[in-house]
């Protein structure tokens, strides 16, 4: 009997199972049916495996250690953004450790600089303080300089002589023993037969229409003279020198030239000036006492490309906001 009872129980068991195998894709309606029940943990479980919360670590279940999001998470960096940062900041870091940019004397570009107050704030190598310059415009400028270098060598090779010199290493003036204080530079080219001294500067639109406007800037006009200088100390005739503006953007029918005759006395007068602001800055005493720059005549040219322009000095002496503002701010509550 009890054998009978045990072979019914067995039978309804495996009628049962059939049962539900063959309705698993048609479950009923109601919620709370097995069916859907077991439906909903199979779900449940898969995502507790697919979707797990990513930062937290379960070593025990009443500690959870949960980690500090990285940094891409917290600003919700995008791949694209890493690759793009990772690009710019090789251009920055190269830039910033290019011999150029260690370099602390100046050189022909800087030292005809307009601005007195700027120069002196070269000279007690002031900190710079001015975030606005970014390393891009340069690069592409350096870059190609290069580029108009090859150029040149290739034109001598096509012409089968040398008729172009090019990125010569020059020195304007000879100042003291070891070469302290002269003042070197690269000069872009020498055109032989012409006689002539050529600088290229490479420029975007808006310095290109400023240019169109209003000329060469005074401290473009003085360097290339400076070159002139140079070429002559190296023996080379100079009758003229020209500054020849390459749009960085746009074709070569935008490339503007603007020549001037060689005036020696530019260079006599460069040098003059800058022996005379190292007076200035030692009688003023501005290197154990900056805030006496303020003191020192200011000129605007480009003032945002200066390395000490501050729309908001802080005082020290070091940072300028242009010329007819106080480099050092009225005491509050005066
Ligand atoms: S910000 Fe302008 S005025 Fe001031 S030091 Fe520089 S170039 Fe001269």
């Amino acid at each position: 009997m009890t054998a009978l009872r045990i072979l019914a129980a067995t039978l309804a068991a495996l009628i049962a199972t059939i049962a539900l195998a063959a309705n698993w894709h048609r479950a009923p309606a109601d919620p709370h049916h097995p069916l859907k029940r077991v439906g909903r943990h199979l779900l449940h479980r898969r995502q507790r495996r697919h979707h797990r919360r990513p930062r937290v670590v379960r070593n025990h279940r009443r500690n959870p250690i949960v980690t500090a999001p990285s940094i891409q998470e917290h600003l919700h960096l995008t791949e694209a953004d890493l690759i793009a940062e990772q690009v710019a900041e090789i251009i920055r870091y190269e830039n910033r450790n290019h011999p150029r940019s260690l370099q602390k004397e100046l050189g022909p570009s800087e030292i005809g600089h307009p601005c007195s107050r700027k120069l002196v704030l070269h000279i007690i190598d002031a900190p710079e303080c001015n975030p606005g310059i970014d390393p891009l415009p340069s690069e592409i400028g350096i870059a190609y300089h290069a580029r108009m270098e090859r150029h040149l060598l290739a034109t001598n090779m096509r012409l089968g002589r040398e008729r172009y010199i090019a990125e010569q290493r020059v020195t304007t003036w000879y100042a003291g023993e070891n070469g302290a204080g002269d003042l070197v530079g690269s000069a872009d080219c020498y055109d032989i037969d012409e006689q002539r001294v050529l600088d290229w500067k490479i420029l975007g639109n808006t310095s290109m229409d400023a240019m169109r406007l209003h000329g060469p800037k005074v401290s473009y006009q003085r360097q290339v003279q400076l070159y002139g200088r140079a070429y002559e100390l190296l023996g080379y005739p100079v009758k003229s020198v020209a500054i020849v503006a390459i749009p960085k953007s746009g074709t070569t029918h935008g490339i503007k030239a603007y020549p001037y005759a060689y005036d020696p006395t530019v260079a006599d007068e460069v040098q003059a000036r800058w022996h005379q602001l190292i007076v200035l800055a030692d009688v003023l005493g501005v290197e154990k006492n900056p805030q006496m720059v303020a003191a020192v005549e200011a000129t605007a040219e480009t003032c945002e490309f200066c390395p000490f322009f501050s729309r908001k000095p802080d005082g020290s002496g070091y940072q300028c906001p242009g010329p007819g503002k106080p480099m050092i701010p009225a005491p509050t509550g005066a």
